[in-house]
């Protein structure tokens, strides 16, 4: 081999050499980048298991259009506010079932048993609120005061027995950081749905219609989304407190001492 030959020889070993260096500092680059990039691992509960179902009712519907004010009715604004409910539960990788999908009349029992079948984790119920004072505004949430006789019976353990007011105070929480709006705080009322529900049941009354600054945001799509995002993280959140179980033996009914039946509100708001 001359040396010419041998030289040239060289100069290409050298060359791959160098390309192979090259190769790994950038690959060893893109792996410190895409280690970077890498959220902190969590694994929540339910993604260990079968995703807790969800139940999201949107209040009112077909005939029963609830209150109207502000050039909004209760029943549509419910609706559009519990299909982004839904979406940004699945986003977090909850399943998710809605009581109505449309405009649609859903009875009071009917919603219940949509959750009782579909063995719900949660119930999450969302209506719109008016006031003959048109200065009252904010967000409130319910839970049962006592939960019903039927709704009692199917409950499994005795663990986190006040789950109800926890989640409501979660959702209330959540949704009034989200959307900025007066947090008028969670209130014991046996509105149906949450009362016949056997798991942890809150209603979100989402603003006063009848508040003119109120009603003009709860047109708004981003203002929409900040407070439905806040639900979300209000359930979620809730979720985060109960140990890891299967769907449907979270609830512990409230005051349970009571075995009366309890007297349930003739409509829900
Ligand atoms: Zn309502």
């Amino acid at each position: 081999m001359s040396s010419r030959v041998s030289k040239l020889a060289f100069i290409a070993r050298s060359a791959a050499s160098y390309a192979a260096f090259a190769v790994s500092v950038t690959a060893l680059g893109w792996l410190a980048l895409r280690l970077e990039a890498v959220p902190t691992v969590q694994i929540r509960p339910w993604e260990l298991e079968s995703a807790p179902l969800i139940v999201v009712d949107a209040g009112h519907g077909g005939h029963d259009g609830g209150a109207v004010a502000g050039g909004l009715i209760e029943k549509s604004l419910s609706l559009t506010l519990a299909r982004q409910v839904r979406d940004h539960l699945q986003d977090l990788g909850l399943r998710v079932k809605m009581t109505r999908d449309s405009d649609v009349f859903v009875e009071l029992e009917e919603r219940s048993k949509i959750a009782a079948d579909a063995k719900a984790a949660i119930f999450v119920s969302l209506h719109l609120n008016t006031s003959d004072t048109p200065s009252v505004n904010g967000i409130e949430t319910y839970y049962a005061e006592q939960k019903s006789l039927a709704a009692r019976r199917v409950v499994k353990g005795t663990r986190g027995r006040d789950a109800s007011e926890m989640l409501a105070r979660s959702l209330q929480k959540q949704a009034c950081l989200g959307s900025k709006a007066e947090d008028r705080g969670i209130k014991a009322k046996n509105y149906a749905v949450v009362t016949h529900t056997s798991w942890p049941a809150g209603l979100v009354e989402c603003g006063f219609l009848t508040h003119a600054e109120e009603s003009a945001k709860l047109k708004r799509a981003d203002y929409q989304a900040s407070l439905t995002r806040g639900i979300a993280t209000g359930v979620t959140d809730f979720l985060k407190t109960q140990p890891a179980q299967t769907a449907g033996s979270l609830e512990i009914p409230l005051r349970i001492e009571n075995e009366e039946e309890v007297k349930v509100e003739s409509k829900d708001p």
